[in-house]
């Protein structure tokens, strides 16, 4: 094997040509990213950088000399349009690239509003890429009135962001919580206690009926047949794998570029890692949107190009940051039937998810060492009692014993 392409250059992209320089792959290496900007973190994009507490350079995930030093060939605002699986090649910038090995990171893209109801007019935003941020800056002037479309992570962190920043802040979530596809209930009460002591206007329940305006958005009006003047829309109501490459080439697509245990998609020749895969986990199929995910499974995924053969089995975590709030998430929650409260020392509290006695995730607020011993207990898949959990007199670091 002498040519690798790796078509995405977010985290998993980077993750997986670096992995492969460290592994000894000494063949040519091309990542292609459709940005004009080097790898970088998408994270704080919605936490300091919105915020205006970051400086570019410190997103990078890697210095932009990185890729040269190790040969890898990046080739940034190329666009990659299609996959020749018979000549293996992929064409990009309207040229065939040749590959021995491929791999797709693609990642995801943000659910928009329809036009119909004025998803398509000027001022309404998504937060995924840094031209979105920079773009959205000159918005977050004190007393602008934004309205925020969906109350998951990326709504709740840009809450906290405008709110802190002074502007006048209403979240609408058409679920009857917010949170809920990733959370319990218990979680959600605590974010939602929260936003509204900073002033956050939360509605629940509450779809959006349209938005109005000629050519830039100027209002909205709700289910409930409110009516809010507005001065720009911040939409995150979920992404979606991109998958148009994968299933332009004929490759099986399932909720993502439908991967075996190692990564390989339906092509032996082609590999998929990152929000734009699915794998088979636990008799299901499981495509996990987060930086966690998208680092690992790259790194299993350039091992196994290599010759490893390891099936990928994921450790998930997740952190979000609101407020003077860090919420740190170990585990996957689905499937659970109980939640135990652990109040911890000052403001530090989390909820530990069982299905019966097994314990499946923790959510931690300003409790670092709850989610370090639950996610170590998770990770050796050991249980503690539930009472034992609760006990806010019982030490955390004994249940590891
Ligand atoms: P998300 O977690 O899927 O949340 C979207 C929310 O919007 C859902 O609660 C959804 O409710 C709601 N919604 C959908 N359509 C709506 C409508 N028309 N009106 C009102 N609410 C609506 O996705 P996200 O917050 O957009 O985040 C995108 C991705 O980035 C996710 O993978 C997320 O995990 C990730 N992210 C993670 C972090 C972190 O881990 N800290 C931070 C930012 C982003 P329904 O369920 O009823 O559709």
């Amino acid at each position: 094997m002498e040519r690798i392409v790796v078509v995405g250059a977010g985290q998993a992209g980077a993750s997986l040509v670096a992995r492969l320089r460290r592994k000894g792959f000494e063949g040519r290496i091309t990542l292609v990213g459709e940005e004009p900007v080097p790898p970088y973190q998408r994270p704080p994009l919605s936490k300091a950088y919105l915020l205006g507490e970051m400086a570019l350079e410190r997103l990078y995930l890697r210095p932009e000399s990185f890729y040269a030093e190790q040969d890898i060939d990046l080739v940034l605002s190329g666009e990659a349009t299609a996959i020749d699986r018979e000549a293996k090649t992929v064409t990009v910038n309207g040229a065939p690239l040749p590959y021995d090995a491929l791999a797709l990171t693609t990642g995801s893209r943000p659910r928009h509003l329809p036009a119909a109801i004025g998803g398509d007019l000027g001022g309404v935003v998504t937060v995924r890429t840094l031209g979105d941020v920079d773009a959205m800056a000159q918005r977050f002037g004190a007393g602008a009135k934004v309205l925020i479309v969906g109350g998951g992570y990326i709504g709740l962190e840009a809450a906290a962001v405008a709110a802190k920043l002074g502007l006048d802040v209403t979240v609408v979530e058409q679920a009857e919580r917010i949170l809920s596809r990733v959370a319990a209930p218990e979680t959600s009460a605590y974010f939602r206690d929260l936003h509204r002591s900073h002033g956050v206007t939360l509605l629940e329940g509450t779809g959006l009926t349209r938005l109005t305006g000629d050519k830039e958005v100027e209002g909205a009006i709700l289910a409930d047949g409110t009516e809010l003047d507005v001065d720009f829309v911040i939409v995150g109501v979920g992404i979606a794998p991109d998958t148009r490459l994968a299933e332009a080439a004929g490759l099986e697509i399932d909720n993502g570029i439908a991967t075996d245990a190692y990564g390989r998609s339906s092509d032996a020749s082609i590999w998929a890692a990152g929000d734009c895969a699915s794998f088979p986990h636990e008799g299901a199929r499981a495509r996990l949107e987060s930086v966690g995910n998208a680092i690992d499974q790259a790194e299993a995924v350039a091992d196994n190009m290599l010759g490893a053969e390891t099936p990928y089995r994921p450790k998930p975590w997740f952190w979000s940051d609101q407020y003077d709030v860090k919420l740190q998430i170990a585990g996957l929650n689905t499937g659970y039937d109980r939640v135990v409260t652990r109040a911890g020392d000052g403001d530090a509290m989390s909820y530990w998810y069982f299905r019966g006695n097994d314990l499946l995730a923790v959510d931690a607020m300003n409790d670092s060492r709850a989610y370090m011993v639950g996610k170590r207990l998770i990770e050796a898949g050991r249980s503690p009692s539930p009472a034992a959990v609760a006990d806010s007199h019982t030490d955390l670091k004994s249940l590891l014993a």
